[in-house]
């Protein structure tokens, strides 16, 4: 069934998969190789380019000419479809929309029995394929705490909403949870988590939240001064050389170079400004 780009088949190629030609079988029979998949697979040949070519479209290519522009090649099986096999009296070129309609008819559409199994293992984190499930290419989007890379909790989200609501801006509320602001202002919205709304939970713990974001706003608005500072190039002794030296006459800009500061900095220490502290 799908469409996919332009076979080049080379003279070996065509070699190749003649060689696989049953013999002995009539034209009502389905073509299937000891390879072939069960139930909806379809076949495959690996060409001289080393591409993987469906063995029907090759068969089609081969027996009954080129395959019309945007058309699928299509199975028409006596016996029922049958996707797997590659004989040419089997197969006939449709539209995509043609070949869903014939699909559809035929009972071939993945929904259901089928569809509700594949959800089943898709939800349950098993690969469909290894089910035996195929075309279970259905994205499931699972929400909230089920999704495995969920770095949040209901309660973080429940917490995340009354923080905001208590007036936390979201980027302080970021600052305790493993995830950006950006995302703490999606939750806030609704667009994330937004079917946790209403839930009713601890209050206690929005509490113990609000003062850790305090403290560590605390921590990190204090600025550091003079030696306490990680990056101070200078201590007390120093300053205190620094501003003796001014006074003796040492211009700014040659203290600057000694002690590897800028010639300001020399005059906002000389003037008080900086490193007040030391007498
Ligand atoms: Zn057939």
């Amino acid at each position: 069934m799908p469409s996919s780009k332009t076979i080049v088949l080379t003279y070996v190629d065509i070699k190749k998969f003649l060689l696989l030609v049953p013999r002995d079988k009539t034209s009502q029979e389905c073509w299937l190789s000891a390879d072939s998949p069960v139930g909806r697979g379809y076949s495959r040949l690996t060409l001289e380019s080393g591409e993987r070519a469906l063995k029907h479209r090759v068969s089609y290519l081969v027996f009954k000419g080129p395959i019309p522009h945007g058309k699928d090649i299509c199975h028409n099986c006596p016996d029922g479809d049958n996707p797997a096999c590659w004989n040419p009296d089997h197969l006939w070129a449709g539209t995509p929309a043609e070949n869903i309609k014939d699909c559809a008819a035929k009972g071939r559409t993945c929904r259901g029995e089928r569809k509700s199994q594949i959800m089943k293992a898709v939800l349950a984190r098993q690969s469909p394929r290894a089910k035996g499930l195929r075309y279970a290419r259905i994205a499931v989007k699972v929400s909230g705490e089920k999704n495995a890379h969920a770095k949040l909790s209901k309660q973080d989200v429940y917490c995340i909403h009354r923080l905001r609501a208590r007036g936390f801006s979201c980027i302080s509320i970021a600052s305790i949870y493993p995830v950006e602001p950006g995302i703490i202002s999606k939750i806030t919205k609704g667009l994330r988590w937004g079917h946790l709304e209403g839930e009713i939970q601890d209050e206690s713990a929005v509490d113990r939240l609000a003062e850790a974001i305090n403290s560590k706003r605390r921590r990190t608005t204090t600025i550091q001064f003079g030696v306490l500072h990680p990056l101070a190039k200078l201590d007390n002794e120093k300053v205190r050389a620094i501003r003796n030296a001014r006074a003796a006459g040492s211009t700014c800009v040659v203290l600057g170079r000694q002690y590897h500061v800028s010639s300001a900095k020399i005059s906002q220490i000389c003037r008080g400004k900086s490193w007040a502290q030391v007498e």
